[in-house]
């Protein structure tokens, strides 16, 4: 069997481990503690507009806690992009909230602003004004921001950024991860750069990060005794992991620009006609975290997607859409048909910036050798 090729794998630069060493030297094992503030400050310079981050122990715990800020509760409806990964939405459940599926334009591939006023619109005639608007970069690529933005203020909704997987993406020529009321980061093992697992929350003030870090503290009251007026959450990140974190800032850009050459490898490389891509709006600079293909059938997208797996390769269809998920079956849902189209026809590539030539180029030659 040839060696296994993954979709995306964490690729760790050298630079992590000075980080880790400090923290075990000076047994700062415990959470918190230089490397969390460090990693914190350099995802603030990272991230530009005067942004305040708190580093947390997972992506989806930082949306958690986002619903928790807005006032989320139990009843209240959340509009979320129904293209994405679950965890985009599972945290509207936790707050015994509905999430209210929104489909996606073809030019991003994320949330279609004309649906998402629709669907707002909806809402409010059957009674209920949505909380909040869950929208998503999914695989780097941004949203329409402005649009999204637009409606959301003239609506007064405050919307959740899910930048998970897109962070190195700008807009316009801001970053990816500014554009929410609270925005959400992620540094799973799969993601653009990892901590092995975690994630922050973006905030635009300094109030909201410290009610962030408060609550992802146990939410202790100021008292020598352990005092609570509120129901805390173990969701801030430890000091060993944020470690990596730092490491892991100083390489970020050269692992997007390794993303984007990627990407660009595929687009010259696979047979013209059998494949199209997703080509960046103007304005929108995408990560390229993970490469993506359309075929031009669910025949060929199973097709080539068998015999990569048999020759070792990883690679998936697109994110199977939330409306079409059992666990959702239930959720109020505004469609056009995109993303299951998407859905049907998309694969995702290996997409690593670990990835060697002779990696890329199997990868390439098995996908063209199922056209010969
Ligand atoms: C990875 C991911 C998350 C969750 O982040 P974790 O750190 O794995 O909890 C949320 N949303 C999207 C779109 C993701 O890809």
């Amino acid at each position: 069997m040839e060696p296994k090729i993954w979709l995306s794998s964490p690729h760790m630069s050298g630079f992590e481990r000075q980080y880790i060493d400090e923290a075990f030297n000076s047994n700062w094992i415990a959470p918190l503690g230089p490397n969390v503030t460090g990693f914190e400050q350099s995802l603030e310079s990272y991230l530009g507009e005067g942004v305040h981050v708190a580093a947390l122990s997972s992506g989806t715990g930082a949306i958690h806690l986002a619903l928790i800020m807005l006032g989320v509760t139990a009843g209240d409806e959340v509009i979320c992009q129904s293209k994405t990964f679950s965890a985009s939405a599972n945290p509207i459940v936790y707050q015994g909230a509905i999430p209210v599926f929104v489909d996606s334009e073809p030019e991003s591939w994320n949330i279609s602003p004309e649906l998402l006023e629709e669907a707002i619109r909806d809402r409010i005639n059957k009674g209920k004004k949505p909380k909040a608007i869950v929208a998503v970069h999914l695989y780097g690529m941004p949203y329409m921001v402005n649009e999204v933005n637009d409606i959301a203020s003239r609506y007064d909704i405050p919307v959740i950024e899910d930048s998970a997987e897109s962070l190195g993406s700008t807009y316009n020529g801001r970053k990816c991860g500014t554009f929410g009321d609270l925005s959400i980061l992620s540094f799973n093992g799969n993601k653009i750069i990892t901590t092995s697992g975690g994630g922050a929350l973006v905030a635009h003030s300094e109030e909201l990060k410290n009610k962030a870090v408060f609550l992802s503290t146990q939410a202790r009251d100021k008292s020598p005794a352990y005092l609570h007026s509120q129901i805390g959450y173990n969701y801030r990140m430890s000091n060993v992991v944020a470690g990596i974190g730092r490491g892991q800032m100083e390489v970020l850009d050269s692992y997007v620009s390794k993303r984007r050459a990627n990407h660009e490898l595929y687009r010259q490389e696979l047979p013209e006609g059998e494949f199209s891509f997703l080509d960046e709006p103007d304005g929108h600079f995408s990560n390229r975290w993970l490469s993506c293909v359309l075929t031009n059938s669910i025949e060929t997208r199973e097709g080539v997607r068998l015999l990569l797996e048999s020759h070792n390769i990883e690679c998936r269809p697109l994110w199977k859409p939330m409306h079409q998920q059992p666990v959702f079956e239930n959720a109020p849902k505004y469609l056009n048909g995109v993303s299951d189209e998407l859905f049907e026809k998309g694969l995702c590539l290996p997409s690593g910036s670990n990835l060697t030539e002779n990696e890329l180029n199997r990868v390439i030659t098995t996908i063209k050798s199922y056209f010969d």
